[in-house]
């Protein structure tokens, strides 16, 4: 592993956001993917989607191209009509709304609660007969309240898609998310498993998985034996390779993210109008995200810290700007019902995202509290 054990090599210097550490095991696979001459979808995959049935604790996991195509896959296995609507969380990355326009669903919007996930409460109000789908969204690492979510599923009929592109490993009491229904993982270059692209589906439907297999391969079953209108959503095995390594380390990764955010949380305790993330005693929160909220009590606006934290060189984010349909390409879009989300909306005022990945260091983290506390004069 490339190594930032050497605090002298990184302080003061600057502190990214996220950071990606491949080493000797990751260059092995890809090495051995090369000089296999077999580049495409092939044994890597295999052992990437077994690995992810291990993770998710369900029957099958199918690898595809991206976090999004796996929504979209996701969602066209259920065969939706058009009109259906799909519920998700008005506070959220944009592929989960541009996912459901691409199935050809409706998409319509569930306010968040305290911790910027779909609110359950506001869910039974918001499902409607045309309702098929409630896809959750394990915001920053944090599992939604998927029991609460199941029950409103089952009770109205819907299916459930989870969108845990951030939460690997995340669970809900002892069961993983992606385990309630169609669960979509992404492994983009930023996520807490990082192929570059890449994507996971998993479910316990026998029937699904094998729908989902051949829509991601053209809706091939035998060589040029066409069942269903397909696509080319097939995964790489370079990328399965950079990928398996941070799997079979993954626990060690989330645990080192769990550390780095409770010292976070210890050390900026008690400034006045900043809030930080909450775990909760049967959700588990993997972190792939910190995000406190400044409110307007702080003696600092939210873009002032962001500020002054990049002066210090801290990098910070902020996910998301606006709640996810508040775009002028949404605006008259015939797919999309927008719907008054005042907490998400808020959300989007107050969110500042902190580094919090596995590989800071003590000093780091220290350096970010201190950096925060000067900045409020706390
Ligand atoms: C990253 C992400 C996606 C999409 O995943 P890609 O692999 O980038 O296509 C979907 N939903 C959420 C919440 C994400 O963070």
């Amino acid at each position: 592993m490339r190594a930032l054990s050497n605090p002298r090599d990184v302080a003061p210097g600057p502190i990214p956001i996220s950071s990606v550490q491949v080493g000797f095991d990751e260059e092995q696979l890809v090495l051995e993917v090369l000089r296999s001459g077999r580049l495409a979808q092939g044994p890597m995959v295999e052992r990437l989607e077994r690995m992810f049935c291990e993770l998710v604790g369900s029957r099958h996991a199918v690898a595809v191209s991206s976090g999004t195509t796996a929504l979209v896959a996701a969602l066209e296995v259920l065969e939706l009509e058009p009109g259906d609507e799909v519920l998700t969380s008005s506070f959220t990355f944009v592929a989960t709304l541009n996912a459901i326009l691409e199935a050809g669903a409706v998409a319509r919007f569930v306010d968040i609660d305290d911790d910027f996930v779909m609110d359950p409460d506001a869910l039974e109000v918001a499902v409607t007969p045309r309702t098929r789908v409630i896809m959750p969204v394990h915001l920053y690492g944090l599992a939604a309240d998927m029991n609460r979510i199941t029950a409103v599923a089952a009770s109205r009929d819907c299916h459930i898609v989870e969108d845990a592109a951030q939460a690997h490993g995340a669970r809900v009491g002892d069961r993983a998310v992606g385990a309630a229904g169609l669960g979509c993982f992404s492994l983009y270059a930023t996520k807490n498993v990082a192929a570059g692209e890449g994507g996971v589906i998993t479910t316990d439907d026998d029937r699904l998985a094998d729908r989902l297999r051949l829509l991601r391969n053209q809706g091939m079953r035998a060589r040029y034996e066409y069942e269903l209108a397909g696509h080319n959503y097939r995964l790489t095995d370079l990328h399965a390779a950079v990928a398996l390594p941070q799997l079979a380390r993954l626990q060690a990764l989330t645990d080192a993210r769990r550390r780095n955010a409770r010292r976070l949380t210890a050390g900026l305790k008690g400034i006045p109008g900043l809030t930080t993330p909450r775990e909760l005693p049967d959700r588990s929160h993997v972190f792939h995200q910190y995000t406190v909220r400044v409110d307007a009590s702080a003696t600092r606006t939210r873009d002032e810290l962001a500020e002054a934290l990049a002066e210090r060189g801290i990098a910070t984010g902020i996910y998301y700007p606006r709640s996810v349909y508040q775009y002028d390409c949404y605006r008259d879009h015939p797919q999309v019902q927008a719907t008054a989300t005042p907490r998400s909306d808020q959300a989007a005022r107050e969110v500042l995202s902190l580094p919090v990945h596995p590989h800071l260091t003590i000093e780091q983290i220290d350096r970010i509290i201190d950096s925060v506390r000067s900045t409020f004069d706390a």
